[in-house]
């Protein structure tokens, strides 16, 4: 374990709970914000200790602080949920957050954070708000982990100093309306040798503008195309995406331009433990367009911590929509869906380890 978390992690405590002012029935997603946060300092060439405060404004920063000017920021997104069963927290599959956020601080010239640090941060904030986890079905408390450049200096070169900060939001239920998704073949999210493999901030800056204009024309989302031939389909916005095509699930391979997404690896070790078969590879637009027109295009749909499945009701092309089957029929990723939903919050028993409890 590293040398930092030797001591016991220290703990400002808030002198009142601000839990009695929160509708826990009825909570704006993203606006709500528990009582604590983690706060980690890189300073004189290391991570300091971490301490756990009261949540409230981060005051060292400045006009000049790095961050501001040249966006060395990444960050995480998870949830916990209670156990059905207990009274316990369960995450999932946090390690794979905080490896994830480690090979996100390196590609952008941050000192990682190691992940056992990383853990130990989560779980004790997660411990001390635990009270904050909504006892409403469905409901969650979403966890922002994220580090950035905090040198008060505008010089362009990686910072000297970073803040590691961790804080939750309580979350009402999330239930997605299906998506209409915009094939882009203007604007690009990630291109080989970039950042679209890591969470980094300006990646999702940069796809603001272009999903405005893809709202203006009626969709929800833009599903990214390669940043060389706009020929093959990536992700969208915060989602990979899975296809079911004649049968088979389909998913973009890996390649250094998409996220690898958590959900998207548990997404396809369930369908694949559940005798499907999961091809992961290049999926070029055309064969997408075309197996709807020959229909044979079972399913579409957006896999990430947010909604864990999102359903794609539509494909804009080169001026042409393209509808998809309506949600009934969609059987095989609605069991998955219901499976992964019940592992994270106990009602499915736990059979790959992927749950945490605190
Ligand atoms: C976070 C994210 C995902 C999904 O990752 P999960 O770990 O499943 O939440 C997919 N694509 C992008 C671009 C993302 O930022």
């Amino acid at each position: 374990m590293a040398d930092i978390l030797k001591r016991p992690m220290s703990i400002k405590q808030v002198p009142h709970s601000r839990i009695a002012t929160v509708d826990f029935n009825n909570i704006p997603f993203g606006r709500v914000f528990s009582d604590h946060m983690v706060v980690m300092d890189y300073e004189d060439g290391e991570w300091q200790a971490p301490q756990i405060i009261p949540y409230g404004n981060l005051t060292d920063m400045t006009p000049g602080t790095s961050v501001l000017h040249y966006g060395q920021a990444i960050f995480e997104g998870m949830k916990a949920n209670r156990d059905e069963n207990s009274d316990d927290v369960l995450l999932f599959r946090p390690e794979e957050n905080g490896k994830r956020l480690y090979d996100s601080a390196v590609r952008m010239g941050i000192p990682p954070v190691p992940v056992d640090v990383f853990m130990e941060c989560l779980k004790e904030v997660v411990k001390l708000d635990r009270q904050w986890v909504p006892d409403v079905p469905e409901s969650a408390l979403y966890i922002r982990p994220f580090i950035y450049g905090n040198d008060p200096f505008i010089g362009v070169k990686a910072a000297q100093r970073y803040k590691f900060v961790i804080f939750t939001c309580p979350v009402g239920p999330y239930y997605p309306y299906p998506v209409k998704v915009l094939i882009s073949e203007k604007y690009v999210r990630a291109f080989p040798g970039g950042t679209g493999a890591v969470k980094a901030a300006g990646n999702y800056a940069a796809t603001l503008y272009p999903a405005s204009i893809a709202k203006a024309e009626g969709y929800d989302q833009i599903l990214w195309t390669d940043g060389l031939e706009h020929k093959y389909v990536e992700e969208i916005g915060t989602m990979n995406v899975m296809f079911q095509i004649d049968g088979k699930f389909y998913t973009p391979k890996l390649d250094g331009t998409i996220l690898p997404g958590i959900t998207r690896k548990s997404v396809i070790q369930l369908l694949r433990d559940a005798g499907q078969e999961v091809i992961e590879k290049k999926v070029s637009v055309e064969e997408v367009i075309n197996a709807h027109k020959n229909g044979t295009l079972q399913d579409m749909f957006g896999v990430g911590t947010a909604a864990t499945i999102t359903y794609i009701s539509d494909i804009g092309f080169r001026g042409e929509n393209y509808s998809l089957p309506p949600i009934e029929e969609r059987t095989i990723s609605q069991g998955i869906k219901a499976e992964m939903e019940g592992i994270k919050r106990g009602r499915k028993e736990d059979r790959y380890n992927w749950i945490t409890r605190v």
